[in-house]
C-alpha cells in the first residue's frame, strides 16, 4: 500500500477576486489564489522557492477597506476579503512602476515584461532623455557566471538565495542607499576573492538575467542565443549521492546551461558548483 503525504488538512478560505467567489487554503497568498484561478498577476520579485522580498511593487492589488494598495505576493488571503486586480489604481501603479524601472535598467532580457508594458500603456521614455539609469559594463570576472547590473532592479531574490534563505555563504548584498544602491561582494570584491561558492542558486533566481550563466552570456553577445533550438531534459546528477535533479538545456548537441526544478523536494532548485557547472567533460567528445 502507498502512503501518500498530503500534509495537514488546512482550513479553507472564501472571498472574492474581481467578482468571483474563490476558495484557498488558509495562509495562501492573494497572488496564490490568483495563479490558482488562472488570472496572470505579474510580479517581479516573487520567487516560488523564496520569502516574499516586497520589493519590485509590480504585484500590487486593491483591497476594499485598505489605505493603500497590497502586495499579491505576501499579503495572506483573510476570510470576506474583496479583491480587484484590474482596476485603475491597480492599472495606474503597475503602470508607474514598470516606467520607473524601464527607465532606469535594461528589462530587455526580462521574460513577460514586454507585454506587461504594452498591456498597461507603459513609456519609460516619458522621463526624458536625462533620466538616471544604472548602466554600467557587466562584470565579467570569472568563467562561470556574469553580472550585469544594469539589468539589475534589486529584487533582494540572489541576496536570499545566497544567505540564510538556502546557501548560507552570504557573498553579496545590498550595499549604498538610494540610486547608489546596488548588490555587492564584501568591498565590491572580485566573485573570486569573495565568499563565493559559484553554486549559481543566485543566477537560478534571477528574474532579469543580470546575473547570466557565461555560455548564455557569451552566446547571446555573439547572437547564437536561440532558445527556440533549446531542449531541456531532466536527470540526476551523477557526482555524489544526494540525487539531485539537473534540468539540461541543450541547443545544438551542447550543454549551454544547468538548471535545477523548483518543485523539487530534494533542492528546491537549488545545486552546487559541481551539478551546476560541471558539465564541460560531458562535451569533451
Ligand atoms: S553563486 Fe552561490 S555562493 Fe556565489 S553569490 Fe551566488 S548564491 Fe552566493
Ligand atoms: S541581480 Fe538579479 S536577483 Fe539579484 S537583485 Fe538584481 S535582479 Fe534581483
Amino acid at each position: 500500500m502507498t502512503i501518500v503525504d498530503i500534509g495537514i488538512p488546512k482550513r479553507l478560505v472564501e472571498f472574492t477576486v474581481d467578482g468571483s467567489t474563490v476558495r484557498v487554503p488558509e495562509g495562501s497568498t492573494i497572488l496564490d489564489a490568483c495563479t490558482a484561478a488562472g488570472k496572470d498577476i505579474p510580479t517581479l520579485c516573487y520567487g516560488d522557492t523564496l520569502e516574499p522580498a516586497n520589493a519590485c511593487r509590480v504585484c500590487m492589488v486593491e483591497v476594499e477597506g485598505s489605505r493603500t494598495l497590497v502586495p499579491s505576493c505576501s499579503r495572506k488571503a483573510e476570510p470576506g476579503m474583496v479583491v480587484h486586480t484590474d482596476s485603475e489604481r491597480t492599472r495606474t501603479s503597475r503602470k508607474v512602476v514598470l516606467e520607473l524601472l524601464a527607465s532606469a535598467t535594461d528589462l530587455s532580457t526580462t521574460p513577460g515584461v514586454a507585454e506587461w508594458m504594452e498591456e498597461a500603456g507603459a513609456d519609460p521614455d516619458r522621463f526624458g532623455p536625462d533620466a538616471a539609469t544604472v548602466a554600467q559594463p557587466a562584470i565579467v570576472d570569472n568563467e562561470l557566471y556574469v553580472r550585469d547590473y544594469e539589468k539589475c532592479i534589486l529584487c533582494y531574490k540572489c541576496v536570499d538565495a545566497c544567505g540564510e534563505q538556502w546557501q548560507n555563504s552570504f557573498a553579496i548584498t545590498v550595499a549604498g542607499r538610494g540610486f547608489d544602491a546596488r548588490i555587492s561582494t564584501e568591498f565590491s570584491n572580485p566573485l573570486p576573492d569573495s565568499a563565493c561558492v559559484y553554486c549559481g542558486n543566485c543566477v537560478e533566481v534571477c528574474p532579469t538575467g543580470a546575473l547570466s550563466f557565461k555560455r548564455e552570456y557569451d552566446k547571446r553577445s555573439d547572437g547564437s542565443w536561440d532558445e527556440s533550438r533549446q531542449t531541456q531534459t531532466t536527470t540526476v546528477c551523477t557526482f555524489c549521492g544526494v540525487g539531485c535533479n539537473l534540468t539540461l538545456h541543450v541547443q545544438d548537441n551542447e550543454i549551454v546551461k544547468v538548471t535545477s526544478p523548483h518543485d523539487s523536494s530534494v533542492t528546491h532548485g537549488n545545486l552546487c558548483i559541481k551539478g551546476r557547472f560541471g558539465w564541460q567533460h560531458v562535451q569533451n567528445r
